[in-house]
């Protein structure tokens, strides 16, 4: 049992977001699937993300209207900042599940495997090259 009394303990569900789309967690975990709590950048309201590397956002506005969005990535200086682009108010259900694998494909089409790694990468993580990750290109001596 987590502080939010979940029974499958995914203590990362986003309790405040279920309120705001009517739906009880069980429901929201079933058909949308899990979220972790996110830092968007310069953003009053309360974000949720899902993926790995990131592939959707979900919040919850200060007025308590649910929101999607893509996550967006910039670099500023060494921190790496996220930004909710194309907002849009969330859908009910399975068009709400639409939405979420809209932004999904779209994000998604930025992924490339590195070819050294074969990691997964996000583009800003590819900082030297298309197809190679960061982390790789620090250990071939580049420096950031
Ligand atoms: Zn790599």
């Amino acid at each position: 049992m987590t502080e939010h009394g979940d029974p499958y303990g995914h203590g990362d569900v986003p309790r405040g977001l279920c309120e705001a789309l009517g739906v009880p967690t069980e429901e929201f975990i079933s058909t949308v699937g899990l979220f972790r709590r996110v830092h968007v950048h310069h953003s009053e309201g309360e974000w949720w993300g899902s993926g790995e590397p990131l592939q959707v956002l979900i919040g919850v506005s200060g007025d308590s209207e649910a929101v999607v969005a893509s996550p967006k990535f910039e670099w500023s200086g060494q921190e790496l900042l996220l930004h909710a682009a194309d907002p849009d108010p969330a859908q009910r259900n399975e068009q709400l599940d639409r939405q979420l694998n809209e932004i999904t494909k779209k994000r998604r089409k930025a992924f490339r495997y590195c070819r050294q790694c074969r990691t997964v990468t996000a583009p800003e993580h590819r900082n030297t090259g298309p197809d190679i990750c960061d982390s790789c290109a620090a250990r071939n001596g580049t420096v950031f």
